[in-house]
């Protein structure tokens, strides 16, 4: 069952300068920094009342977030949804005809199982479930 919206993933060029922009700007305070090798991004999380605010710099040309950028310029990249049942979640996905991007759950950022729904089918919103790990 979906629990929450996690967070929102949002496209950026640089990370350092978009963290100061939340920090000075916002008011909000940077809760910490990963790099998610399997995605070539380096992520930087914020708390808003239990919902974070995931900004993605890419570390590599090869980056979906590089590409993202290239076609979009910055901003809103993805949703993502907690979920307690990950794998039941991507069935009942699949099962309504939605294509997923990501057949099977991998670690994301936060030592997370993540898994992408492609935006062709989801109505033009890349969608993520993330669950906490077993
Ligand atoms: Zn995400």
């Amino acid at each position: 069952m979906i629990q929450k919206i996690d967070h929102l993933g949002i496209a950026v060029k640089s990370l350092d300068e978009s963290i100061l922009y939340y920090e000075k700007s916002l008011g909000l305070k940077c809760e910490h920094v990963e790099e998610v090798e399997s995605q070539k991004v380096r992520t930087a999380f914020f708390d808003v009342g239990g919902t974070h605010i995931e900004l993605l710099e890419p570390t590599s040309p090869e980056s979906p977030i590089a590409k993202f950028l290239e076609k979009n310029g910055e901003g809103i990249h993805h949703i993502a949804f907690k979920t307690d049942d990950i794998t039941g979640q991507l069935k009942q996905a699949s099962d309504s005809g939605v294509k997923l991007i990501h057949e099977t759950p991998f670690e994301g950022a936060g030592d997370k199982l993540v898994a992408f729904l492609h935006p062709k089918s989801t109505h033009g919103v890349l969608t993520e479930f993330c669950a906490c790990k077993a």
